[in-house]
């Protein structure tokens, strides 16, 4: 690979002591340009978008998965906070969960979707659910039914959403 090709596609905000990720001991400016990652001359690989790591690449040819590694935190922590509030809410309104469950799930999934770019990835929906469960367990394990429900109709609601290859 050329110089210039090699400059462009490193960052200004490096210093020394900067090392590839996969090899420790070899110093390196340039990082990945999809997952900013370090890496060294060896383990960079040229795409038609720039450098990128090998993990990349291999994700690329996996056709559905767009979604950044990031993305799974943006989706935990948005399903955290607003299941959590919602979840809050709403078992205080005690059978309306049942016809408002299904909408907050609606309208989290669609908050996810448009944090995330619409990027999709296979376990998005698992974070987002994942993190619904957490935000939800301090009710459930106080045999709150209507916060299990509520996670029941709204869980389901935001897998349906994210997993759906419809979207
Ligand atoms: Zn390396
Ligand atoms: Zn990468």
């Amino acid at each position: 690979m050329d110089r210039a090709d090699l400059a462009s596609s490193t960052t200004g905000k490096v210093g020394a002591g900067t090392f590839c990720t996969n090899h420790p001991g070899r110093s390196t400016m340039l990082r990945c340009n999809r997952c900013d990652k370090l890496m060294c001359t060896k383990c960079a690989q040229r795409t038609p978008v720039g450098y990128r790591c090998k993990d990349c690449v291999r994700g690329q040819q996996s056709l559905f998965e767009t979604v950044l590694w990031r993305d799974y935190l943006v989706a935990a922590v948005i399903a955290l906070f607003l299941s959590g509030l919602a979840g809050v809410l709403l078992i205080s309104l005690g059978w309306f969960v049942i016809f408002l469950a299904p909408m907050v799930g609606g309208v989290i999934a669609e908050v996810i979707r448009r944090a995330v770019n619409r990027r999709r990835g296979r376990y998005l929906a698992y974070a987002a659910v994942g993190a619904m469960v957490l935000a939800s367990l301090p009710n459930i394990l106080s045999l709150n039914l209507w916060s299990l429900i509520y996670l029941l109709l709204a869980g389901s609601t935001v897998y349906a959403k994210l997993s759906g290859t419809s979207i």
